[in-house]
């Protein structure tokens, strides 16, 4: 089914990067036989599932989205790519993503943009475009996507599907290719949050390949699926409904808010004040990391190598000048100037002590609240092309979902009505460290 869809819909959309039909239908075939033995077990058993373009499935072409790795066969599965083969999952391909999961609009892909399936005018969001995408439009129920600033949310709330960012730790990054290691989580794409939980079940816990991965139970999701939010303490970020947030995205929340409070719950407004720095920490920690991820691709270990270079250093320039996209350059490039000396102190050092501010604006907030809501972008999808020659303004888009990524705590985004021109908004709810289960409870109740 879902290769006859993908048929369909897929050279509008352009969410797959690579298709694994044959293994995926022989896999489709012994798990159908199991199922005549009698042997099944997985809530996810025969899943059709696309996995994103950054994380490494052994034998099946995984590129970034980059022309560096255009040829990069890798010779091990990711640790969540393994869990999927325990849970019985069928995975279909590998998705579109703006390459190495550096954008906001899918338009940073070495190959081809995806398109939000509901306009096709409009950018799916990004970096993990073709993971919301897919979903959206109906080619797979499940999808594995990354997010290190915003990355699964946010083109959750572009294509109108549940996406969520679990906490630091939760899962393994083992096999994720690195873009910032200290802010990157991978995290599930679904239709609903029902099936985003049993996605998340089956992904998360500690791992002995990623030691920052969290000795912490896991503890079973689906439980937290009550529909109950009687008692739940909401708070609002100001800042988050405040300057550059549209006022139909602004009534979509406060629209939400009111379906909880008639359900239980209370809400006030609350402030974290450090939020207005995020940004600029954000993109100084992020390319400061990336500079560091990226220098490994050299046209020596991975993927694609220039053609007759006179000597090693030439090599090493001329496969980065021809392997790598404008936007991948500008972060290494900005990355390389934080961390050089006579600037860390300046740059790095400071973004790191704004960094444990805005943790720390969080941790305030959740000693007398259960979740934070508010928006997770500003605006619903916008047009392909409209932000692409600005990329401030195109950083702008994740000024909600990068405080997250920065204090390391969970967060989701799920569908909450539409615009003006019926394209999806999404509502952020954010949980504490861990606690993915109330934000599930909470997600939850509006289905
Ligand atoms: N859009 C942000 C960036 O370009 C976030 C990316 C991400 O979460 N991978 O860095």
């Amino acid at each position: 089914y879902s290769f006859k869809r993908i048929s369909e819909v897929d050279e509008k959309v352009q969410a797959f990067l690579t298709l694994d039909e044959e293994k995926a239908l022989q896999k489709a075939k012994d798990l159908d036989a199991k199922l005549t033995a009698g042997e099944t077990k997985s809530m996810l058993f025969g899943m059709p599932i696309g996995v994103k373009d950054n994380i490494v499935t052994q034998g099946l072409r995984t590129t970034c989205a980059s022309k560096i790795l255009d040829n990069f066969d890798p010779i091990y599965d990711a640790t969540v790519v393994n869990k999927l083969h325990s849970a019985e999952t069928v995975t279909v391909g590998k998705l579109n993503m703006d390459e190495f999961a550096m954008g906001s609009s899918n338009e940073n892909s070495g190959f081809k943009p995806v398109r939000n399936p509901w306009n096709i005018d409009h950018v799916p969001g990004g970096s993990s475009g073709g993971s919301a995408a897919s979903v959206a439009a109906g080619e797979v129920l499940f999808s594995l996507g990354s997010d290190t600033g915003g990355s699964i949310r946010q083109p959750a709330s572009f294509c109108g599907v549940v996406g969520l960012k679990p906490t630091y730790g939760r899962v393994s990054r083992f096999g994720l290719v690195a873009f910032a290691s200290s802010l990157d989580q991978i995290g599930p794409i679904t239709r609903n949050v029902e099936d985003n939980a049993f996605l998340l079940q089956a992904i998360a816990g500690i791992d002995p390949m990623d030691s920052t991965s969290a000795n912490i139970e896991v503890p079973n999701f689906s439980e937290a699926l009550t529909g109950d939010v009687k008692g739940l303490r909401i708070a609002v970020p100001k800042e988050y409904l405040g300057e550059g947030v549209t006022e139909e995205v602004r009534a979509s929340v406060l629209k939400s808010l009111s379906v909880l409070e008639k359900l239980g719950a209370t809400w006030e407004e609350v402030s974290l004040p450090h939020s207005k720095y995020a940004l600029a920490a954000y993109y100084l920690l992020s390319s400061s990391e990336a500079s560091a991820n990226l220098a490994r691709f050299d046209g020596v270990r991975y993927g694609y190598r220039t053609e007759n270079p006179e000597n090693l250093l030439e090599l090493y320039k001329k496969t980065r000048a021809e392997g790598f996209g404008d936007e991948v350059k500008r972060r290494i490039m900005l990355g390389t100037f934080a961390l050089s000396s006579g600037y860390y102190d300046a740059y790095y050092k400071k973004a790191q002590k704004v960094r444990t501010l805005i943790k720390q604006d969080f941790e305030q907030v959740f000693e007398n609240y259960d979740v934070i809501i508010g928006p997770t972008t500003p605006t619903p999808a916008f047009k392909l092309g409209e932000k692409v020659d600005d990329p401030l303004t195109m950083y702008a888009n994740d000024i909600l979902t990068i405080p997250v990524n920065l204090a390391g705590v969970p967060g989701i985004s799920v569908p909450c009505g539409l615009s003006n021109d019926g394209l999806p908004l999404g509502l952020q709810i954010i949980g504490k460290h861990f606690d993915e289960s109330t934000i599930y409870r909470v997600a939850h109740a509006f289905e």
